[in-house]
């Protein structure tokens, strides 16, 4: 059996006609899940009692378990325990905005980037739409509030789990649903260029990051081995060609490590690569981690690095931090609660 909440709008549409079931029931079961939350089929006092008996004989409705929750000035980190056991965890952020949560797409990763802790913990499964959606779910109700904001940059490769991550952002995006508006959603990728070729094909608003941290295919590969299967140059060719044809802008990636990618002639050079690309440059300040000997860039060599990329032109900023002190970084609060 299923859970409910891995079904978009059309999914379950389609799943309720082979149940003899009409249109509207679709809409109102939606309602329930999505507007009026409700957490049991009893609950849903519109429909029969046959159709209830029918939903709970086909669909599951199990929520996130709660696990862990820190809360920092603003930003709160949730960890929840999955059915299986597995673990995943949520970062939510008080933006000037409004509410912006950070969302996992796997158990573990596989992409196994040097200076990432998600990385060192290997890919367990997949996570299905539903432990995408309800982290959201879970989290509204938590902390009684309206999120407006979703980036996939929580733990895992989300063009690695592609088909879930489109019905992911079918049910949120979807207006009887979360209603989350496409350009309100950001899924960070690594680099892997055929699912980049895909989502452009989809046309979907919605904005992409790209994890570059380096501007050569030698520094790139030693941090992240992905480089060595999509290099740079067929990267960079194809988020121009993205760009191009979505109108677009793409958001780059650039962790600055202390004496690896931080140096003006990186600077320079990642200036060179980008020329050209309708792009906007995001520099983070690595957060570091007892387990990798990587450590942040000194502020003055930020600065540095950001005013040479500012002199050419390319929009660029210096990522605000969250949640440094309660193990916000991708993969930290996980990791603690693995080893
Ligand atoms: N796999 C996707 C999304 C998850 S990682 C990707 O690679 O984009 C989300 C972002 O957090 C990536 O840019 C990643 O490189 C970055 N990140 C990982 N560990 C970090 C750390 N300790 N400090 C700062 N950023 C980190």
């Amino acid at each position: 059996m299923e859970n409910i909440y891995n079904f978009t709008y059309e999914q379950l549409y389609e799943k309720l006609q082979q149940l003899q079931e009409k249109k509207y029931r679709c809409d109102q079961i939606y309602d329930w899940l999505y507007k009026k939350r409700v957490e049991s089929f009893d609950q849903m006092n519109n429909l029969s009692k046959d159709l209830i008996a029918k939903l709970k004989s086909n669909f599951t409705m199990d929520h996130l378990k709660l696990s862990k929750h820190e809360i920092d000035k603003d930003v709160d980190k949730f960890l929840f325990q999955l059915s299986d056991e597995a673990y995943i965890e949520s970062v939510l952020m008080h933006q000037h905005y409004g509410y912006s949560l950070c969302i996992s797409s796997q158990v573990g990763c596989n992409m196994s980037c040097s200076f990432c802790e998600s990385g060192r913990l290997k890919k367990v499964r997949n996570l299905s739409p539903s432990e995408m959606v309800l982290q959201i779910i879970e989290i509204e109700k938590i902390k009684n509030i309206k999120i407006s904001h979703i980036v996939v940059m929580g733990i895992g490769e989300p063009f690695d789990n592609y088909d879930n991550l489109i019905d992911f952002i079918n049910i949120i995006n979807n207006p009887k649903a979360l209603e989350i508006g496409s350009r309100h959603i950001t899924v960070s990728t690594c680099g892997i260029i055929p699912k980049i070729k895909e989502f452009e094909k989809l046309n979907l608003q919605v904005n992409l990051a790209v994890s570059l941290h380096a501007p050569n295919d030698d520094l790139r590969s030693k941090l992240m081995p992905i480089n060595k299967v999509y290099p740079l140059k067929e990267l960079l060719k194809t988020l121009k060609e993205y760009t191009i044809k979505t109108g677009r802008r793409i958001t780059f990636e650039y962790i600055l490590l202390d004496g690896i990618n931080d140096t003006e002639h990186h600077a320079k050079q990642l200036c060179t690569i980008l020329k050209g690309i309708n792009c906007y440059v995001n520099l983070i300040p690595y957060n570091e981690s007892s387990n990798i000997l990587y450590k942040r860039s000194k502020k003055s060599n930020i600065l540095k690095f950001y005013d040479i990329i500012k002199k050419e032109d390319i929009n660029v900023t210096i990522r605000k931090e969250f949640g440094s002190k309660i193990s916000a970084a991708c993969g930290q609060l996980r990791a603690k609660k693995e080893v």
